[in-house]
């Protein structure tokens, strides 16, 4: 069950405030409580997965009290049938009544540092999700429970235990916090993240593999600075200089990341350093994660609904593969699902001032492969919102980059919306421009 408050970037500010939407459908505020009664007493649902997203932009006193309902109504005190609550915590900052149902489920956080010091059972995770702000609340804690830096990480080896370990770890990155005193206009350059902390996560927890979202907002805006004032954790940032960071010695099955969030990772990795004004530094995003994260296996997911590139495939292409080969990888398999607006296939020729449309940059191969994929989508009109979110079909073409000899290979995997191939798109294009590469959506 998903229970969200969706929004369009844009209108942030004036979107009414009295409605959410449950699983997709547009919801009054004022008839939640009636319907999860209805889910419970009628259809007698027994909800086993629950999943909320930026709750924390609703009104403080529903805020509140949906925490309370989703706890009553949906899970019930036992959490019998509860196996997976996702992001609760994000409303009461880790209570009580969370933690008691982060003991019963197999898929939990993220985790609160409050919720983390209640995890002293034995318990082996499908999924654990931790935030950037949960490794600095824990060296922070370390800090301030210690008189030096010996004393400092053995308080850190007392606070992660080896009782808890998870498959997959979740990790949630907001790519916009600020420092308290940066009153100017900042820069979405601070994420430094402690990295004996993460680093002891991912052995005592005995992670196989992990997931990095990156998120353009969340309710942890704010940067902590006092372990900054200590030289005790190696600070480590994505976007710094990767030939900086230090190889783990640790190894992975996969690494999987959703930009499906992200603004300025995204435009990182859509552009070369120079074009991106300030230079973020996210061309370094891969091999840092192959240094943090050793792995033979990354693929990442782009955005489908917002940031959504619409100009020129070609150079789109060209640059990232630009940027993912910045460095020489060896033994590494890369898939990124990259979707795109159908304006992005053709440009206006300046001197004939006709439509022209765009090739395939030169590296790609394309596969015999035919894609495919569904993602929910509705268009947002302002402050009320659609009243479903509708699925939206997206047909994918898959190229290819094999550099056999070093064992790398990059799919890009570019989905174009079903209904813009079909409804925005003018055919007779096609015949004028045989080599294009929308050609190979309708062949
Ligand atoms: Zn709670
Ligand atoms: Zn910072």
């Amino acid at each position: 069950m998903k229970i969200e408050y969706a929004y369009d970037v844009e209108h942030v500010k004036t979107r009414e405030k009295d409605y959410i939407y449950i699983n997709y459908r547009k919801t009054n505020t004022h008839d939640v409580l009636g319907y999860f009664i209805f889910l419970n007493t009628v259809v007698g649902v027994k909800v086993e997965k629950i999943t909320t997203r930026r709750l924390w932009m609703l009104e403080n006193k529903f805020m509140l009290r949906l925490h309370d309902l989703i706890h009553s109504q949906l899970i019930g005190t036992n959490g019998t049938h509860i196996q997976s609550l996702i992001n609760l915590e994000e409303i009461c900052n880790g209570c009580e009544k969370c933690s008691n149902i982060a003991k019963k489920c197999l898929e939990y956080g993220p985790l609160r540092f409050s919720t983390l010091q209640t995890m002293t059972y034995s318990k082996n995770y499908k999924k654990l999700h931790v935030t950037d702000k949960l490794f600095e609340d824990i060296a922070e804690y370390c800090i301030s429970k210690s008189k030096n830096k010996e004393e400092c990480f053995k308080e850190l080896d007392n606070t992660i235990l080896s009782n808890i370990s998870c498959d997959k770890l979740a990790i949630w990155v907001n790519e916009s916090k600020v420092l308290p005193d940066e009153d100017t206009d900042p820069m979405f350059d601070h994420r430094h993240m402690p990295r004996e902390v993460i680093d002891i996560i991912l052995r005592k927890w005995n992670v196989k593999s992990l997931k990095l979202s990156m998120l353009h907002i969340t309710n942890e805006q704010m940067c902590c600075i006092e372990w900054l004032r200590y030289d005790y954790f190696i600070r480590v940032r994505l976007n710094d200089p990767y030939w900086e960071t230090k190889h783990s010695d640790l190894k992975f099955d996969h690494v999987e990341v959703s930009l499906s969030y992200s603004l300025d990772c995204v435009r990182g990795l859509g552009n070369l350093p120079l074009e991106t004004n300030p230079p973020a530094g996210y061309n370094n995003f891969i091999p840092n994660i192959r240094r943090m994260f050793p792995t033979d296996q990354i693929s990442m997911e782009l955005p489908h609904w917002y940031f959504v590139p619409r100009i020129d495939i070609e150079k789109k292409m060209s640059t990232i593969l630009q940027v993912v080969t910045m460095e020489q990888h060896q033994n590494l398999s890369l898939d990124i699902k990259f979707f795109v607006n159908i304006g992005i296939v053709k440009m206006l020729n300046e001197e004939t001032n006709k439509e022209e449309l765009l090739g395939i940059a030169s590296g790609y191969v394309l596969q015999e492969k035919r894609l495919h994929c569904f993602k929910k989508s509705s268009p947002f009109n302002a402050e009320h919102g659609p009243e479903v979110f509708l699925d939206n079909k997206w047909m994918g073409r898959r190229f290819q980059v094999e550099h056999a000899e070093n064992r790398f290979n990059f799919n890009l995997d570019v989905y174009i919306k079903e209904k813009e191939l079909e409804e925005k798109f003018d055919k007779k294009l096609l015949q004028d421009n045989p080599n294009s590469f929308v050609r190979h959506f309708f062949a």
